[in-house]
């Protein structure tokens, strides 16, 4: 029986190259959607190439019973989820002096709350399996802060926080909860900053350019193998050094 990992948001941009890279290595694919597009054929024919299953789940993890919905829908078809990351992630960048109270709310609730709602659906499942792996994509500057990035950098930083509680409750269960940090990485959430924008912060990367989704990919990749089997609760920085 193939492993199986549950990916949320995971159609497009890094989630996409996650459901690849863990379909390549030989698992089953649950992927969550919120509306049925050209991404969404796209992200399943790439899973069935690699001869696995692809299970797609239509969802909204901010609400909390879509989240135990989605959930329940990946176990009546697998059995069971090895392997969550809770990848589905929003931005609304503006200085605070501009930030409306619901841009705050948005991105809090869709990044932070989201992933506790999904989490909290399948951690039941994983501790009847006695094991299980849950992979959260925070951000550098859920570490550094950003300006214009308030909510943002306050989600990510939740969700560190999130990991580390877990990583704490969750040990003695074999429950292995890690986060990912990405630092700046092409995918349709970093196109809508200026090129001059995009090379002025690649003059701060020693790496000098940005992460690639594959990048990152196998970073979460690694956490959900057998070879990292004694990390928990970090904070895996994928940044070229942007962050030290
Ligand atoms: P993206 O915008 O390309 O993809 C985000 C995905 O999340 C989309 O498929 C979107 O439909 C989905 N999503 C959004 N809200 C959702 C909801 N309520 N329910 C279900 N799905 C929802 O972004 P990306 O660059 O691929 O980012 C993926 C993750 O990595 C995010 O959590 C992001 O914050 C994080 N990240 C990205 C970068 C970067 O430079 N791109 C850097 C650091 C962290």
């Amino acid at each position: 029986m193939n492993r199986v990992a549950f990916i949320t948001g995971g159609t497009r941009g890094i989630g996409r190259q996650i459901a690849i890279t863990l379909a390549k290595a030989g698992y089953d694919v649950a992927v969550n959607y919120r509306a049925e597009n050209e991404d969404l054929t796209i992200t399943k024919s790439e899973i069935e190439k690699c001869n696995v299953k692809c299970l797609p789940v239509q969802g909204d993890v901010s609400e909390f019973e879509d989240s135990e919905n989605m959930v329940k829908q990946v176990i009546e078809q697998f059995g069971r989820i090895d392997v969550l990351i809770n990848n589905a992630g929003i931005t609304k960048d503006t200085l605070l002096m501009r930030m409306k109270k619901e841009d705050f709310e948005a991105v809090l609730q869709v990044n932070l709350v989201g992933t506790f709602n999904v989490t909290k659906s399948v951690i039941p499942y994983m501790m009847k399996q006695k094991e299980g792996r849950v992979i959260n994509l925070s951000s550098v500057v859920g570490i550094s802060g950003n300006a214009g990035q308030a909510n943002y950098a306050a989600s990510k930083a939740g969700i560190i926080g999130f990991t580390k509680s877990l990583a704490k409750e969750l040990g003695s269960r074999n429950i292995l909860v890690n986060a990912v940090a990405p630092g700046f990485i092409e995918t349709q959430m970093t196109d809508v900053l200026k090129d001059e924008m995009k090379e002025e912060i690649k003059k701060t990367i020693p790496l000098k350019r940005m992460g690639t989704v594959e990048d990152v990919a196998n970073v979460v990749k690694f956490l959900a193998s057998e070879e990292s089997s004694y990390i928990t609760g970090q904070v895996i920085q994928v940044d070229g050094g942007m962050l030290m």
